[in-house]
């Protein structure tokens, strides 16, 4: 196995994983199918594999470093020379980081090559005896029951379902420099820090947003819809009460396809913020950091699109007037 996947630029290991140069031929998963799994079939796509296999070396890589700094810890002479275990612990997390990233890439890249595991009702999907795909069994109360008789729900050509191909088209071919509309302007007390100029990262961002738009060809038309459609904006209060009067099906559709969508944007951002602290900011690392218009990078508040939607899921921030600051889908759940 080609063991020289690089590691230190999200950006370079992507390209690596997508153009099919570092990891051509793993092996897929040792684990065996477990009773009450279900498969969905075989995952073929040289794009799931190479990013299963590339996960899998990112992790021993990883592993190795920590062994090393141990050993060197451990060494009679102790250690010397420019050694901060400071410095260590930031590389290593840095690097776990990135692991996570591909982490996420894989398994979405899995699921879009097998799109019944988009299912709401499952309980998760696994990989077994190399490369068969898998739903998860699910717990006895939890059996998936008829399917949702709603009419609104996002169909196999939905964009958070066919992301990968996407991603992967960034970095098959350079994309033209793009725009972003939206950002705000750098604020009179912004420092600026640095500029996004790789055309792939701004086109990252810029899917990141047509995402985000997605939405607005299968929700209703008369769902409280913030400016310009940034989902990420939603007023909880009046996204609640329109849900309520909403039929229990379909206010269960539409926050399962607002979840669909939260959690792809989310891969995405993740990827992006990545790869502007990989590539734009040199050998500054500062805690948050934001885009502005022309691409400027701030040093400051991070943007609240980095967490979009998270307001209505629960997650950090809890919902004001919210029993016990439950997220939208468990209070529509249990209304
Ligand atoms: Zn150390």
């Amino acid at each position: 196995m080609n063991q020289t996947i690089p590691t230190d630029n999200i950006l370079t290991l992507v390209e690596a994983i997508l153009k099919n140069r570092a990891l051509p031929d793993g092996e897929g998963s040792t684990m065996k199918i477990m009773p009450g799994e279900n498969a969905y079939g075989l995952i073929t796509s040289p794009i799931g594999r190479g990013l299963w296999t590339a996960f899998g070396t990112l992790r021993s890589a990883l592993a190795e470093m920590i062994a090393e700094h141990e050993k060197f810890h451990n060494c009679v002479l102790g250690p010397t020379g420019e050694h901060t275990c400071e410095k260590f612990s930031k590389r290593a997390g840095t690097l776990q980081e990135r692991i996570q990233i591909i982490d996420d890439l894989r398994w979405q890249a899995m699921k879009e090559e097998h799109p019944a595991s988009f299912d709401p009702r499952i309980k998760g999907t696994g990989l077994r005896d190399g490369w068969t795909f898998v739903a998860l069994a699910p717990r006895r109360s939890q059996e998936p029951t008829e399917p949702n008789p709603s009419t609104i729900k996002l169909g196999n050509d939905a964009l958070s379902r066919n992301l990968m191909s996407r991603i992967a088209s960034i970095f098959q071919e350079p994309p033209p420099s793009s725009s972003i509309e939206g950002l705000p302007e750098v604020g009179d007390t912004e420092e600026v820090i640095g500029e996004v100029t790789d055309p792939r990262i701004q086109a990252l961002f810029t899917l990141s947003q047509e995402l985000r738009m997605s939405a607005r060809k299968v929700l209703p038309t008369d769902m409280p819809w913030p400016e310009n459609d940034r989902l990420e904006n939603l007023d909880p209060a009046k996204m609640i009460s329109w849900l309520r009067k909403q039929s229990e099906n379909d206010a269960e559709a539409i926050t399962v396809i607002l979840n669909e969508l939260r959690k792809a944007t989310e891969v995405l951002q993740k990827l992006a913020w990545r790869a502007v602290r990989d590539t734009c900011l040199g050998d500054k690392d500062p805690q948050s950091i934001a885009l502005r218009d022309g691409w400027k990078i701030a040093l400051g508040e991070p943007e609240p699109e980095e967490n979009p939607l998270e307001e209505l899921f629960g997650g950090a921030t809890i919902i004001r007037g919210m029993p016990g600051g439950s997220s939208l889908l468990e209070a529509l759940l249990h209304r």
